[in-house]
């Protein structure tokens, strides 16, 4: 079901939203996206976030970007900028910056009012006790003692909840909905508990704070939000964000919708589990490219469009599912392919000695930055008598079909001209160390007279190429679904990060920017690393290879 090209597939939420318009049920789409502060932002949020701003942009809506800050023993402000930096990378501008714990003083008021109205009671039941009391998926639940306590004392002792007369898990305020409920959610659940924590907001003037479900529905409702979207575990909590909003004094009521959460092959999509890989030290920290995080993944070299392309090819279902890596990175593959300027890299050097090219002659060659786009301009190349070429493009015992350079055999260098291998030198552990080759000095831009050669491969000038260090990424997991493990970090691929410290680059690479993106031609496509890359000293990373190597 595909609409006008250029405009997003639909979907079912996409869906429901075009229906309450054209019916009238509202004049304006908002939603928001609500992050809880304890982590940094991975590739399944940017499934929220291309959801949830995109459908409101597409409807002349807004959408609000909100902290969900309940927790504060997790959260922190680090947390809180990587936040507001990753949805401004991935080209998202909010309408307003909201907090849950903007709305701390209204939560309170509103849970009075529940109390007030008999929907509420405070419960010494010990946390032992509440879980036996809930009963099971099977069993009934038993009500509390202190679910008859009286509407007077239940406002009492709530007031002294917040005073902080109490200890921390001394008493609970819970809803009184109904403890026989087939919905667990529904069995009297925790509307707020005590908890001596310095917010990062609020500093210490609280000691209680609300529950997730309860927070939730109301800071919806008070920001005017529309269509609440979130994912499938919350379609059991529903009805208990329903029966907060009917039961409180609210004129506004959001409709919840869930879909399914984005499962990404190889790696994890879990705030809490990518911590605990950053505390144990196994990646260097939330931007390691390895980790599907937004700033992992933005450091490795994506762009965001890319990231948004991947968003909007997954779809939005109602059905769990993992989607293969090769789909991420055939997203991000395809935009460099058209946005990356070319380079030439040698990973692994072998000196290339042309013996009859004159000694120190240096033709300044001249390449497109892009083959197929002439608007990326041109850049000039050194040739010499002395180049690198990889060590993968020349073989003494060459496989069937080989190409590229054997003993006595010839290849043109990129852009340059056509060489013959006359010659190889070995170290004493019989380690190719040097070729030996002439030129053909009519092969410039120019087909070899009365022979064919067929093989092209990249090199750079030995005099004039830059260092750099080289760092090619693997998948971070061994096995497809490593969130399903519960040691999931046994599951760690040992392999996942092959540093080359010595590689060769062509000059013009030393003026790259930090997070520059390029080609390298025949490798792969690599991005200036943003952290590492200091005084002079260039590193890469490996975005992606050229082509699918995941089969
Ligand atoms: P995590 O377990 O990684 O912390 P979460 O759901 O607890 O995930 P939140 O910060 O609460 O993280 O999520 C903010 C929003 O992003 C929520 O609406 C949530 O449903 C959505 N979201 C989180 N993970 C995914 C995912 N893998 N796919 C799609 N949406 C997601
Ligand atoms: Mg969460």
């Amino acid at each position: 079901m595909s609409t006008a090209e250029n405009s997003p597939a639909t979907n079912f939420i996409r869906q429901i939203v075009s229906k309450d318009l054209a019916e009238n049920k509202l004049n304006k789409v908002i939603t928001r996206f609500p992050p809880e502060p304890n982590g940094f932002l991975h590739i399944g949020h940017a499934k929220s976030i291309c959801l949830n701003f995109g459908v409101a942009a597409e409807n002349n809506g807004l959408c609000n970007l909100r902290f969900d800050d309940t927790n504060p023993e997790k959260e922190s402000i680090e947390y809180v900028q990587a936040i507001e930096k990753d949805v401004h990378w991935l080209g998202f501008e909010w309408a307003e910056l909201r907090h849950s714990s903007d709305y701390f003083e209204a939560l309170y008021s509103f849970a009075v009012q529940l109390i007030e109205k008999g929907l509420a009671y405070v419960d010494s039941l010990s946390a032992e006790k509440i879980r036996e009391y809930r009963g099971s998926l099977t069993q009934a639940g038993k009500e509390s003692p202190d679910r008859s306590r009286s509407i007077a004392e239940n406002l009492d002792l709530f007031s002294r909840m917040r005073a902080g007369e109490f200890a921390d898990g001394q008493y609970l305020l819970r809803a009184k909905i109904d403890m026989a409920s087939a919905n667990i959610n529904m069995r009297d659940p925790a509307l707020y508990r005590i908890r001596r924590v310095h917010h990062q907001r609020t500093g210490d003037n609280w000691c209680i704070y609300p529950m997730y479900d309860y927070t939730h529905c109301i800071s919806d409702a008070i920001e005017g939000i529309t269509h609440s979207l979130c994912t499938l575990e919350f379609e059991d909590h529903r009805p208990l964000y329903d029966w907060v909003l009917d039961n409180i004094d609210i004129a506004s009521h959001p409709q919840q919708i869930e879909f399914a959460r984005l499962e990404l092959e190889y790696t994890i999509v879990s705030k809490r589990k990518l911590n605990q890989l950053v505390v144990d030290g196994h990646v260097s920290g939330w931007d390691d490219p390895r980790m599907p995080t937004l700033a992992g993944l933005r450091r490795a070299g994506f762009t965001p469009a890319s990231i948004r392309d991947f968003c909007e090819r997954i779809g939005v279902t109602k059905k769990d599912s993992s989607i293969e890596m090769a789909v991420l990175e055939s997203c991000i593959r395809e935009d460099l392919n058209i946005t990356a300027a070319r380079a030439m890299a040698v990973l692994d050097p072998i000196k290339v000695v042309i013996e009859n090219y004159p000694d120190d002659q240096t033709e300044q060659l001249e390449a497109s930055n892009h083959p197929q786009n002439e608007a990326m301009g041109k850049r000039k190349i050194p040739f010499t008598k002395e180049v690198y070429i990889d060590r993968d493009d020349f073989a003494e015992v060459p496989p069937p079909k080989y190409k590229r350079l054997i003993a006595g055999g010839e290849v043109r260098l990129r852009g340059a001209y056509v060489i013959k291998c006359q010659q190889i030198i070995k170290d004493a552990e019989g380690k190719v160390v040097e070729l030996r080759c002439t030129y053909d000095e009519n092969t410039l831009g120019k087909k070899p007279e009365g022979r064919k050669v067929k093989g092209v491969i990249h090199w750079v000038s030995a005099p004039y190429a830059v260092d750099a260090e080289v760092r090619l990424y693997d998948r971070l997991f061994n096995v497809p679904n490593p969130g399903s493990e519960e040691n999931y970090c046994d599951a760690l691929n040992p392999d996942s990060l092959h540093v080359i410290k010595q590689a060769k680059v062509e000059p013009s690479l030393a003026d790259a920017e930090p997070g520059g993106r390029f080609q390298f031609e025949r490798v792969g496509y690599f991005c200036l690393d943003t952290e590492d890359s200091l005084d002079g000293k260039l590193v890469f990373n490996r975005t992606v290879t050229l082509r699918d190597t995941w089969v």
